[in-house]
């Protein structure tokens, strides 16, 4: 929010003093200025129109904020690779990112091409069809992390652009501008007064705050500007580090926009609405879109497990099955971002949270209350039952991807409900695993549970102990050569 204030205020300013002109005409002159010094700058603005494709294959460093293996800084660091193209006269744009090749546990890429588009997991070798294709939106990323196709974009966006005014950043003068792209909030951008540049550009995203991306060491490629580094920044932090090993500009892209020989194809994947999925008597899986919770009903009250967004509707399902026992606890499987989201309405159902002790703090904040919470912390094992059933909650870690992993196995139904190590992807096979998938079954070996079906977080299917071992036994389809 800070950026937004500075920027309101700096345009009162420049607002003032307008005189035998509107205060939009004024403002509407000067934004088409800048824009012509930075089209100047980046190559000209014929050169800017003749531009067809941008290639770009980078290293990053990305530091995993919120998402590290323990709930602190100093963050984990994980390097990658990433190829992306654009054709940006036929709408066409491909994008890969490869985990480091001592770990591999990622390679996932991308194509939009002009009728069809996939979604790719080279790893698994497989390709799913992407249910409503949008080059825009696809791209998006991609063209706000490159300064040559922002500057491309504000050319075919200038009806868009408004001047902000004039600051000081990293020591020198800076015009600022902002525009629309076709997708997504207004983006900031900083001008150079000397070189036209674009040095930084920030964007303030609804329910997550500040991002900013800043651009170094320009070069000239083919007679176009094009940054060879920049740094993403979230709330104030570096997110993402990157250096350019290449970059090509107007050359045929066409062997990235082809899926690899080998790729099996698959169905599209069915509609993954909210939904709940009976998985014993009183025991329920219900989630939509990548996330799920489990909640087991005792003898007089709920328990649910999984911290993950969309909770509310979840509880809302729950009624359906379950109308009127209260949920006691809620229990949260560790403190990474996208698993915490669920305390607040937790804590509005009345339920004491149940966390790893080092997990703490990380779910009281995301409580959004530091003090007045009930909350229960454990840094063992812990048995919840009501006589009849039970429920046991151990420590999966340490792993690669977490210091302290809570499951929750519920012997007589022989059921555990896990997090962010194994689950069935929500279509195609069962993906290779990697070295959290083999540390998941060691943990389960370790701590003697007997288990048929393994719930996950992140799948809308149960899974077996046969799938968890057809996982450990399969290797990479596509090994990565960088
Ligand atoms: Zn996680
Ligand atoms: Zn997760």
């Amino acid at each position: 929010m800070r950026a937004q204030a500075i920027w309101t205020a700096a345009l009162l300013t420049i607002c003032t003093g307008a005189y035998g002109q509107t205060i939009t005409e004024r403002n509407s002159e000067k934004a088409q200025q800048v824009i012509e010094e930075v089209l100047e700058a980046f190559g000209g603005r014929e050169a800017m129109q003749n531009l067809s494709t941008l290639q770009i294959e980078s290293d990053s460093t990305g530091y995993a904020v919120g998402q590290s293996r323990a709930p602190g800084p100093p963050w984990d660091k994980n390097t990658s690779v990433s190829i992306s193209a654009i054709d940006v006269v036929n709408s066409r744009f491909s994008g890969r990112n490869i985990d480091d090749p001592d770990r591999y546990r990622f390679d996932q890429g991308q194509i939009v091409g002009e009728e069809k588009a996939w979604q790719i997991n080279y790893r698994s070798g497989t390709a799913t069809p992407v249910a409503e294709p949008n080059f825009n939106q696809q791209s998006g990323p991609f063209v706000r992390i490159t300064s040559t196709l922002l500057a491309h974009q504000l050319m075919q966006r200038s009806h868009t652009a408004t001047y902000l005014g004039e600051t000081v950043y990293k020591e020198k003068p800076h015009d600022v501008l902002s525009f629309v792209m076709e997708v997504g909030p207004a983006i900031s951008l900083y001008v150079d007064k000397d070189t036209h540049l674009i040095s930084k550009s920030e964007r303030v995203l609804p329910n997550f705050g500040l991002v900013e991306y800043e651009f170094r060491d320009y070069r000239t490629v083919k007679g176009i500007k094009a940054n060879h580094s920049y740094t993403f920044y979230f709330q104030g932090s570096p997110n993402d580090v990157r250096q350019h090993r290449k970059i090509v500009v107007n050359q045929p892209i066409d062997d990235l926009m082809s899926l690899p020989k080998g790729i099996k194809k698959q169905k599209p994947p069915a509609p993954n609405e909210l939904a709940s999925k009976k998985i014993a008597d009183g025991v329920y899986l219900i989630g939509g879109q990548g996330t799920y919770a489990l909640f087991v009903e005792m003898d007089d009250h709920v328990i649910a497990v999984g911290g993950t967004g969309g909770s509310e509707e979840r509880i809302e399902m729950l009624r359906k099955s379950i109308p009127d026992k209260p949920i006691k606890f809620g229990i949260f499987t560790h403190h990474h971002s996208d698993h915490v989201l669920a305390a607040p309405s937790y804590v509005e159902a009345g339920a004491t949270l149940v966390a790893h002790s080092s997990h703490e703090q990380v779910i009281r904040t995301a409580a959004g209350d530091e003090t007045d919470v009930k909350m229960n912390t454990l840094s063992g094992a812990r048995t919840f039952s009501d006589g009849k059933r039970e429920i046991l909650i151990v420590d999966l870690g340490p792993t690669e991807h977490a210091e302290h992993i809570l499951a929750a196995y519920l012997p007589k139904e022989r059921v555990l409900f896990s997090a962010d190590h194994f689950g069935l992807p929500a279509s195609g096979p069962v993906a290779p695993g990697n070295t959290v998938t083999r540390e998941f079954a060691d943990a389960i070996e370790r701590e003697k549970l007997d288990v048929k079906t393994l719930l996950s977080a992140h799948s809308p299917k149960p899974a077996t102990m046969k799938h968890l071992r057809k996982a450990l036994s399969s290797k990479p389809k596509f090994r990565n050569s960088f």
